[in-house]
Formats: C-alpha cells, sequence, structure tokens
C-alpha cells in the first residue's frame, strides 16, 4: 500500500555491493525521514501486538528497528551480536556461512524460560543469520512465536529455513 511505496521509494539499490552480482539494499536513507521511521515501527509493532514477551534482534540493522518495536510494545529488547562483543557469561550458536561459519551470542539470562519471542533483523537473505538465531533462542527455553522484517527477499531460501519454527513470518517489502 502506500506505506510499501514510500520504502520503495527510498531504499536504494546499489549493484554490484559489496562483492559483483549481488544486489545490495541501503536501508539508510529512511533515517533522514522521521515520518517514514515512525510509520515503519507502527507496522512492525503492529504485528507484534499482544504476541510476543520480548524482542531480539540481530547485530547490526535488526538494532535499528527492532529496539523501536520493543519499546512501542513496552516489552524488553535483547541483543543478539556476533562473537567475542558481549561479556560473559554468554550464550552462543555457530553455524555456517557460504565460506567457513560464524557465531552469534547473547548475554545468559537475559532470555527468560517461556517467553514468546520476536525475532527482528532489517532483511531476511538466505536465512542463515536468522535460522541461528532461532536456535539460539530456543536453546534458553523459550519459544520463537514470530519473524519480522523490514525486507524479505522471498524468492531466496530464507522462508523455507524458518518453517520448522511454526512462527508468524511478517516482511514489508519483499
Ligand atoms: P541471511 O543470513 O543470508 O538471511 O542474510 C541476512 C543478513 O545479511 C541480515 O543481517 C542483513 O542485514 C544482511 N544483508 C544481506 N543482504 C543485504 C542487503 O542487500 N542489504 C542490507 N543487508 C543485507
Amino acid at each position: 500500500q502506500e506505506l510499501i511505496k514510500r520504502l520503495e521509494q527510498t531504499i536504494e539499490n546499489i549493484p554490484d555491493f559489496p562483492i559483483p552480482g549481488i544486489q545490495f539494499k541501503d536501508i539508510s536513507p529512511i533515517f533522514l525521514d522521521p515520518k517514514l521511521y515512525e510509520d515503519v515501527i507502527t507496522e512492525l509493532a503492529a504485528f507484534s501486538k499482544g504476541k510476543i514477551d520480548a524482542v531480539c534482534g540481530i547485530e547490526s540493522r535488526g538494532y535499528l528497528f527492532g529496539i523501536a518495536i520493543a519499546v512501542a510494545l513496552e516489552v524488553p529488547f535483547i541483543l543478539i551480536r556476533k562473537a567475542g562483543k558481549l561479556p560473559p557469561p554468554v550464550a552462543s550458536e555457530k553455524y555456517d556461512l557460504e565460506y567457513g561459519s560464524a557465531i552469534i551470542e547473547t548475554r545468559e539470562g537475559q532470555i527468560k524460560k517461556g517467553q514468546r519471542i520476536l525475532i527482528h533483523d532489517d532483511l531476511l537473505a538466505t536465512g542463515g543469520t536468522t535460522e541461528a538465531a532461532a536456535k539460539l533462542v530456543e536453546k534458553q527455553g523459550a519459544t520463537v512465536s514470530q519473524f519480522s522484517f523490514l525486507i524479505g527477499l522471498k524468492k531466496l531460501e530464507g522462508h523455507e529455513k524458518l518453517k520448522k519454527f511454526n512462527a508468524e513470518i511478517y516482511n514489508i517489502l519483499e
């Protein structure tokens, strides 16, 4: 609808960045337009209202919207960070990348057993990062109830990879 059109006019598509063949979506112009940013948060918060107990945001662009969603819904926000950034004790999850592997972490004890969690990131591509985040949440005894993204690149296998968590998935743009 109208919000989608405004976002499409604002987000920049940069060909061949960071490597040839990849079209990079730059969301930073959204933050030049506070009203647009506010409307995005309202939209994402409406999706999760009454359905979650906490928001987990994925480093680093997942923080830009995730923390505002959590504040709007008056629920806790938990940082999911790349390995080595958070002080111990941490819970961690290792996952495979196209080349090599990576580790993501949360502070231990910030996610509570039985909580219904929204995992938020700016963009879903292959789903590798989000899948690892969901595993990290579940192994701490919480439930992944929802995933939300500003952009879900549906043609990639992202949505397929997240099916097994039986959670709702929402993205404003495709
Ligand atoms: P995935 O693990 O393949 O789903 O990749 C998703 C992660 O890569 C997210 O954390 C995104 O922030 C980042 N990402 C991948 N492609 C883009 C892009 O075109 N623009 C902005 N971020 C991207």
